[in-house]
């Protein structure tokens, strides 16, 4: 019987949201897993990689990824980034250079190693979109000095960085672009919307819509997300990307807050209307043809579904 091989993989950014599901996953997938969980604990957390640390194939790095670093490694998830906007604000130099000198040490890492490496690339590379729905073949609209640039020109300057190490070292880089994702361990304070919406139905708190609410997004369920990137990671048809993620169903921002409320029993919040903060895209959904074709990947957990394993977890952590 062929005996199988030990596989390392480092996921930057692995006590975060996305992060942490991530090494759950791939912890789970086999016993042959062992999973390096480095964070610089910005916006991840302990908690939400407790369950996994008496676990003999994991291990945990305090590290920021604007410092070079060697590790022996097969495979690497750069994840390490910001991604609520209120995040990635709040620091707005440290974002670029976690996006652009980040980028260049995991490379750097991952050809010392001569590791396969995947980008977190983000939806947010198509700016506040003239095209909908945006294929990857779509440029984007993308400001260069505005709130937003930071993490959308940085988001951009990586995917850059990954292909050229590509093409010009021959590496074996990936890129995925994230649509909007939600789900169990997103932190409480995290400003987006599904968790802001949460939190402020279960206290009976206003719900706060930014602008009209006329704005939609696109929300993918975590699960179909890990899907996607563990398929694109695994690939072996010389398939390199960009590829999008993300989920078909689009709502407005308003759609979202009355749903929400509905799921929520005996919600008594009111719908406030506030400011809308400046370059917030208009509207958001992946075309996903190429992900589909190339992967056959597509999402399969409806927005309700999603929502409520959601309101679950956050009704389980109050
Ligand atoms: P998150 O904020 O929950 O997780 C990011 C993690 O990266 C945190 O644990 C944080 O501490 C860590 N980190 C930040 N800067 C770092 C640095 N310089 N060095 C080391 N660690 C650092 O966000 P998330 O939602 O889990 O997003 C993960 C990745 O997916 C990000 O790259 C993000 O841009 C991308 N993404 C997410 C979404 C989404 O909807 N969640 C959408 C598009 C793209
Ligand atoms: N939003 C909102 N109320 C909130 C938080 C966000 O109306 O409490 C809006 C926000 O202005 C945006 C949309 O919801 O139009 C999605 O915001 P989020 O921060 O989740 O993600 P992104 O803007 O990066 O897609």
């Amino acid at each position: 019987m062929q005996e199988l091989k030990n596989k390392t993989i480092l996921v930057t950014g692995g006590a975060g949201f996305i992060g942490s599901h991530l090494c759950r996953k791939l912890l789970k997938e086999s016993n042959n897993n062992n999973v390096i969980c480095l964070d610089n604990f910005f916006t991840g957390s302990k908690k939400n990689i407790a369950d996994l640390i008496d676990n003999k194939n994991f291990e945990v790095i305090r590290h920021d990824i604007e410092e070079p670093i060697q590790l022996e490694v097969e495979q690497i998830y750069n994840l390490a980034c910001p991604a609520s906007p209120q995040h990635y604000q709040f620091d707005k130099i440290k974002t670029l250079k976690t996006n652009v000198l980040g980028a260049i040490n995991i490379l750097d890492l991952a050809k010392q190693a001569k590791a396969r490496v995947l980008q977190a690339s983000t939806s947010e590379v198509y700016g506040d979109p003239l095209e909908h729905p945006q294929n990857e073949i779509y440029n984007g609209n993308v400001k260069t000095i505005g709130p937003r640039s930071c993490y959308d020109e940085g988001k951009r300057a990586a995917e850059t960085l990954f292909g050229d190490y590509h093409k010009e070292l021959g590496m074996d880089t990936r890129i995925v672009r994230i649509f909007n994702t939600y789900g169990p361990y997103m932190d409480v304070n995290d400003g987006r919307v599904v968790s802001n919406f949460i939190m402020q139905g279960l206290y009976n708190q206003d719900i706060t819509i930014y602008g009209n609410g006329s704005q939609t997004r696109s929300f993918q369920y975590i699960d179909d997300l890990l899907d996607g990137i563990v398929k694109m990671m695994n690939n072996e048809n010389n398939f390199y990307g960009p590829v999008n993620i993300g989920s078909l169903e689009e709502f407005t921002v308003k759609e979202l807050a009355e749903i929400i409320i509905d799921m929520i029993p005996n919600c008594k919040s009111k719908i406030v209307y506030k400011e809308l903060p400046q370059c917030d895209p208009k509207k958001r959904r992946p075309d996903i043809s190429l992900a589909k074709k190339m992967l056959d990947w597509e999402p399969k957990i409806k927005l309700e579904e999603g929502l409520k394993k959601t309101i679950e977890y956050f009704k389980s952590i109050l």
